[in-house]
């Protein structure tokens, strides 16, 4: 018999699955003799039981009786009118979710007891405070009230009264509002608040499984790649009081630094302050320090606290803590979100601190959040030209963001759609705004610390994001911003440095990122661990010199295609084109032949001693002719021709099915002219630069072959070209594997070649007969539909592609294991794909020169 409710004292960490990771830590934490409230968590297989059934089952009801009776006898408090239990109700599941999820505080309250609450505490205030708080969050979470119905009533209160901060509101005032909020109720459901303790707990429980299937969670999930299906847990907790006075408070902090890693304890708080005060903006809280001064010793116990944490998990901790009468509890720890600038040096600080193993440390930084670190950063010199609009914002999540000023997470989505670039300026931001928040560049708010909503979002999604400008004065309804020097209104540039908190008037210049000594560091133990290398696909100066930089080991793939465009060039391509015997097509490719020298001249010379793979022509002819009736003119004058001859050449060339057609090492087999000055160009270069003492590796690709004749013939027709012009250089000869049909004869092409890399762009296009430029059209409801889990054109499918690679690499390796083996193309840079990849024979994986530091993190990873 499954048991579907555990009190924290019987749970543990290893039992996320169940217990949700807030549940699972929530008992540990009480395992490890830490102060925290008394409490029992409904575990995710309840919720799975709950979304499927449509109810509570018997069983959990049973529990639910027994696990309160129990609660009951922990606390000496029951949900009577003698002796008031008040709880919370917090959801949970196994993989953290920011504020997706919903949490109810200061469960039952009701119109009787909360007087008692009242006279009990000699604090009334107190006890309609508490009162107000279940009325608003109870209402939001289970009876869906949108929260302006609560809030504009609460605002408008307190303006008209002159109370700045919520703990300014008397009694009186609290309980008049909490007179109004259950109006709201009839008005909104036409239905009352419940006023039965336990029936408010049932009820709370049941909206937080119903709200693991809302827009937001699901939304969250599919961000984060996270399974709709494994649930969410609840738990319920005894409530400690925050808002119980001023020797009372809640606060949020890390163990480290999360925006910048250094080892310092880093949080804020709130005094005489509820739940999610800190969080949520509204009042712009203290640092941690400050807690020294103004309860030492409250603010030690919280220091050793945060010490055993994260020596238990062995990992930065996020930690929520409430003070109830100078007396600490602990509600919450979990690995805490960080960038990837602190996830870097946290991993590298840890590893000299000797809490984690290399292996380990690599293991804790996300290879896609690498790409954070090789962002962009504003220029420093047009930075101190630029005007400041605000610079005492809080740098809550690194970034370099340019774009129009948008005042709301519906605008932010439409002008996105449109193709603009977008900043979100908001007071604050809920999780109401998260499909804005993910259209933005970046977001900046005018409330809330580095904890806040947007802070702690915009963090996890690697978003620039800036809080706390608290001069600038966002007027939402007439779309304006004030801020000290002048004002803003929709649509107008902004560029926001996420690092430094500062917000800038118009466009301020980029450059490219430096990396930390952390960085360096943490990648030399990624190449110590890793059997993959990783090469880079590039051909301009610039992305050979970024590959490099990033520690790539060589170039798998050099696209020759663009050295045949550009002005002059192109002109002696089309001559070429419509040449009409093999005199003219050589007399036009020696043309070309003296610019390509040049070209790889200048590839080989920055590659060195790596190794090179240059791929032979591939795109089909009429990518390289005129297209406009007035372009097909100027040309045909240039060429010296006719227009009407021109125009039937081009007709000629038109395919169908362009991707299928006369392209790869088929242009060569009808003009092996073509190769053989793309080869004489490269040799030539590449025999210069032996003669200067550089000994190169380049390796020659043919693409698109599917039979063996393509191969040997092409091969016959290279390799005699390069015997006529006596080079002494070594070089390889070998093909890209890109048709179903080479992975299906890679034993016998393996036989006749030096090495293979797979082109899986086109072997995806080819196997799955999804055209890759039309795909975009169905792709995505075939998604949605569940007929596709991934987009196989950015994340391997296994099944399909993956078992066509392993048949070919197995052939291949076994007829001739010094066979060099890579992988180039889109999925060689996808660290689900390297995890694959790594599991077979291959040697490498080549990608764009950005993604070189991730795929060496995720190959790493993939042992
Ligand atoms: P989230 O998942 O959004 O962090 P939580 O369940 O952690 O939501 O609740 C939010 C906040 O509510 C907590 O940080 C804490 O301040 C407050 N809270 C939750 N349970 C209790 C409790 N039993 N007593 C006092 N405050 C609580
Ligand atoms: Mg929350
Ligand atoms: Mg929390």
């Amino acid at each position: 018999m499954s048991k579907f409710i555990y009190a924290f004292e019987e749970g543990q960490q290893s039992m996320k699955d169940l217990l949700g990771g807030k549940g699972a830590n929530l008992s540990e934490m009480m395992r490890l003799g830490l102060p925290v409230p008394n409490g029992f968590t409904i575990t995710t297989e309840a919720c799975i039981q709950y979304l499927q059934n449509g109810g509570l089952s018997d069983e959990v009801k049973a529990e639910l009786e027994e696990q309160l009776q129990a609660l009951y006898k922990k606390t000496g408090k029951e949900f009577s009118a003698d002796s008031l239990l008040l709880v919370s109700v917090r959801s949970g599941a196994k993989i953290s979710m920011p504020g997706m999820m919903d949490t109810i505080l200061n469960l039952g309250l009701n119109d009787e007891n909360v007087e008692k609450l009242a006279n009990n505490t000699n604090d009334a205030r107190f006890a309609y405070d508490c009162y107000r708080r279940l009325l608003q969050m109870f209402g939001q979470v289970v009876y869906e009230i949108p929260m302006h119905a609560f809030e504009s009533y609460f605002n408008d209160f307190k303006k008209q009264k002159g109370y700045v901060s919520d703990a300014d509101i008397p009694a009186e005032d609290l309980q008049q509002i909490c007179e109004r909020f259950k109006e709201v109720y009839m008005e909104e459901v036409y239905k009352p608040f419940p006023q039965e303790p336990l029936e408010q707990l049932n009820e709370a429980i049941e909206a937080v499984f119903k709200s693991w299937n809302n827009d937001r969670a699901r939304i969250y999930r599919e961000l984060n790649e996270i399974p709709h299906d494994i649930g969410t847990a609840v738990n319920v907790q005894e409530m400690v009081f925050g808002n119980s006075g001023e020797k009372s408070g809640t606060g949020v902090a890390f163990t480290r630094n999360p925006s910048t890693g250094e080892n310092k304890l880093y949080g804020e708080y709130l005094l005489n302050a509820q739940g999610e005060d800190v969080v949520a903006g509204i009042r712009t809280p203290k640092e941690i320090e400050t807690l020294n001064t103004q309860m030492p010793a409250v603010y030690q116990a919280f220091v050793d606290v945060t010490h055993k944490l994260e020596e238990h998990y062995h990992d930065m901790q996020d930690i929520e803590f409430t003070i109830e009468d100078e007396k600490l509890f602990i509600l919450q720890t979990r690995n805490g979100k960080r960038t990837a600038k602190a996830a870097m040096k946290i991993a590298v600080d840890m590893v000299e601190e000797g809490v984690l193993s290399k292996e380990e440390a690599i293991s804790k930084v996300e290879s896609k959040s690498i790409d954070q670190l090789l962002h962009p950063a504003f220029d420093a010199k047009a930075l101190e030209e630029a005007e400041v609009i605000s610079h005492i914002g809080l740098p809550a999540s690194p970034g370099a963001a340019t774009g129009q000023v948008v005042f709301s997470a519906a605008e932010a989505k439409a002008q996105a759609e449109a193709g603009e670039k977008v900043i979100l300026v908001r007071p604050e931001t809920s999780p109401e705004d998260i499909e804005g928040m993910i259209a933005s560049e970046a977001i900046v708010t005018t409330h809330g610390g580095m904890t806040s909503h947007a802070a702690v979002v915009a963090r996890g999604m690697g978003k620039c994001c800036v809080t706390g400008c608290s001069d600038l004065d966002i007027d939402t309804k007439n779309k304006t911003v004030k801020f000290p020097g002048g004002e803003l209104a929709e649509g107008d540039i902004i560029s926001v440095d996420g690092s430094t908190g500062h917000i800038y008037h118009g466009e301020v210049q980029t450059t490219n990122a430096e990396h930390s000594a952390e960085f360096e560091q943490f990648m030399t133990w990624t190449d110590e661990v890793a059997r993959l290398k990783v090469r880079m696909n590039a051909e301009t100066e610039q992305d050979i010199a970024a590959g490099y930089e990033f520690a790539a080991v060589g170039i798998g793939l050099v696209r020759t295609e663009h050295m045949f465009f550009g002005e002059e060039r192109l002109i002696q391509m089309r001559r070429f084109i419509i040449a009409s015997n093999h005199e003219e097509r050589v007399a036009a490719l020696d043309e070309l032949k003296k610019y390509q020298a040049g070209d790889f001249e200048k590839i080989f010379r920055l590659s060195g001693e790596r190794p090179t793979i240059v791929r032979l022509l591939d795109p089909p002819l009429h990518e390289f002719v005129p297209r406009e009736r007035e372009e097909v003119e100027a040309v045909a004058g240039q060429l010296g021709l006719s227009v009407e001859k021109l125009e039937r050449r081009i007709l000629e060339l038109q395919e169908v099915n362009p991707m299928l057609g006369h392209r790869g090492c088929r242009l060569a087999i009808t003009y092996p002219e073509l190769y053989e000055m793309q080869v004489e160009a490269m040799m030539t270069s590449v025999q210069k630069l032996k003669d200067e003492g550089i000994n190169c590796q380049p390796e020659i690709m043919i693409p698109l072959v599917s039979t063996m004749k393509e191969f040997t013939n092409l091969k016959a027709v290279i390799e005699r070209k390069i015997s006529e012009l006596n080079i002494t250089v070594d070089y390889k000869i070998g093909t890209m594997i890109e048709t179903p049909r080479a992975c299906l004869i890679a034993g016998d092409l393996a036989q006749e070649c030096d090495f293979f890399s797979f082109g899986t762009n086109d072997l995806t296009q080819l196997t799955y007969g999804f055209s890759r430029d039309d795909a975009g059209k169905f792709i995505n409801d075939y998604m949605n539909d569940d007929i596709l889990a991934i987009d196989p054109f950015q994340t391997l499918d296994v099944d399909g592609i993956g078992r066509l690679i392993k048949i070919a690499v197995e052939q291949a390796k076994s007829v001739k294991p010094e066979i060099k083996i890579g992988v180039c193309g889109e999925l060689g840079g996808d660290p689900k794909s390297i995890k694959y990849f790594n599991t077979l024979a291959i040697d490498y994986v080549s990608c764009s020169p950005y993604r070189v530091p991730g795929a060496r993190l995720a190959a790493a990873q993939s042992k």
